[in-house]
């Protein structure tokens, strides 16, 4: 279980402060697929980022199976990301001297297990990327980095995967394929999946849809359409 309380995440921008979280409180149960969407601003990549333990709230709380994130210190922060966390980057992040394959098995070499390369290959496999395992990033395409980021992501198997917008750079038929994948991880693997996605068609996939407006939960919805959705979405776009 995911347990998210009242995180509030404030920034400091020159004379101002910005209010990017605004009390945000929601429980993620294991094995279910979320997705988080709101207008550009609302709070969507702060919230990821707190969660996944990669940013420090100004206040609240996040839990993950019994562990306060907030009780860590750096290194505990770090190894419990390696071991149970999976983040794709809004912008990928992947590194640039390294081949595809050596992208993917990064999480793993970091976390200090034996490179399995045929998990890492499977990993590439399950986003249709086997055949670019050697290429460097700057010899994919934005889509194939995407992929490559998904795969990174999920090669050791976390008890969470947080996901930035993973289909945003990608065709409608592999962006089907890599919502497949992640309804699969959810169902078939038991891992929580935390998708941020701008399209009411991609957060349909999903078991239930967060919406943020103005760094605040405003909305919950279960089991929804794309067209419910997106209405949803248009009324909270209209009133932001
Ligand atoms: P998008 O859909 O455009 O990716 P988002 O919902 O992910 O938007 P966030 O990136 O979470 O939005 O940003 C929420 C708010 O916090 C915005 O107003 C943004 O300007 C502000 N913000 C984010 N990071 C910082 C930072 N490091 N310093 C100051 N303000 C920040
Ligand atoms: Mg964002």
């Amino acid at each position: 279980m995911l347990s998210i309380r009242d995180l509030r995440r404030e920034y400091d921008a020159g004379s101002s402060r910005v209010i990017a979280l605004d009390g945000v409180t929601v429980d993620l149960t294991a094995g279910t697929f979320t997705a988080v969407m709101g207008p550009s601003g609302s709070g969507k990549s702060t919230l990821l980022h707190c969660a996944a333990g990669l940013d420090r709230p100004t206040s609240g709380e996040v839990t993950l199976d019994g562990v306060r994130l907030g009780d860590l210190d750096e290194t505990g922060l770090t190894l419990l990301r390696r071991e149970r966390i999976g983040f794709v980057f809004q912008a990928f992040n992947l590194i640039s001297s390294l081949t595809a394959a050596h992208n993917v098995a990064l999480p793993v070499r970091l976390a200090g297990r034996r490179i399995d390369q045929a998990a890492v290959m499977a990993a590439l496999d399950e986003v249709g990327l086997a055949d670019r395992a050697q290429h460097r990033p700057v010899e994919l395409s934005g889509g194939q980095q995407q992929r490559v980021a998904i795969a990174r992501a999920m090669v050791t198997r976390p008890a969470v995967i947080f996901a930035d917008e993973p289909t945003g750079a990608l065709d409608n038929q592999t962006s089907r394929r890599v919502l497949e994948l992640l309804r699969d991880l959810a169902t078939g693997r038991g891992q929580t999946i935390v998708m941020v996605t701008h399209d009411p068609v991609a957060a349909a996939v999903a078991d239930s849809v967060l919406l943020l407006t103005d760094g605040r939960l405003v909305d919950h919805l279960d089991g929804a359409s794309a067209e419910a959705i997106a209405s949803r979405m248009a009324r909270a776009e209209a009133t932001c």
